[in-house]
């Protein structure tokens, strides 16, 4: 999980949230095996319309495990708070509930939420500050020094989006040794996944 800064909800998604998340939540308790579709507005369903968006604040990088590049057949916007979960079907919409995430990170997070959740566009959030990177196993450990709040956050983070399945850890191998390979004056971090592994 690698730090952004979230930009403004787009003016066509802050005018509509409330209104098309009521109406979906109406949908689900009218039926609960109502499936949630995209609304769509001029023409193009809302997931269109953002994804480019979401995608910008993350470089194209998934905004939980920092893959890269997504493949094109990902359905790739997340709901931080599950859409699925009743508690929050009016924040299907809302804008800072949406997040860029690869399929691998979707499918291990399903409707899974914890209050304990960390979000990569927080404004205190750093990787640092939680997790310490193993370069031998290449998996992410929670921090022994962070305090016990943040020790229990980040091993909440750790669980719920699976930051250490077996895929992963081999892939952030790969790219650990791919980026010690090259020339430094070579790198272009944008250009690889994981990022947080080569930032102080
Ligand atoms: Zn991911």
């Amino acid at each position: 999980m690698r730090k952004f800064e979230r930009t403004p909800a787009p003016d066509f998604l802050e005018q509509n949230a409330k209104k098309w998340g009521e109406e979906y939540a109406a949908k689900k308790k009218n039926n609960p095996s109502y499936l949630f579709s995209w609304k769509s507005y001029q023409g193009k369903p809302v997931n269109q319309h953002i994804e480019p968006l979401l995608k910008a604040m993350t470089d194209e990088h998934c905004a939980y495990c920092d893959h890269f590049p997504s493949q094109t057949s990902d359905d790739t916007i997340d709901h931080f708070e599950p859409k699925g979960d009743e508690r929050f079907y009016l924040l299907a919409y809302v804008w800072t509930n949406l997040y860029s995430g690869c399929a691998d990170c979707q499918k291990v997070k399903r409707d899974n939420f914890d209050r304990d959740l960390l979000r990569p566009d927080a404004v205190d959030f750093k990787f640092h500050r939680y997790f310490i990177y193993d370069f031998d196993c290449h998996s992410i450990e929670v921090r022994a020094d962070a305090n016990p709040n943040d020790q229990q956050r980040a091993a909440a983070t750790i669980r719920i989006f699976g930051l250490n399945r077996k895929g992963l850890t081999d892939a952030r191998r790969h790219a650990w040794e791919r980026y010690i390979g090259m020339n430094p004056a070579q790198i272009n971090l944008l250009d690889f996944p994981y990022r947080f592994m080569f930032e102080d």
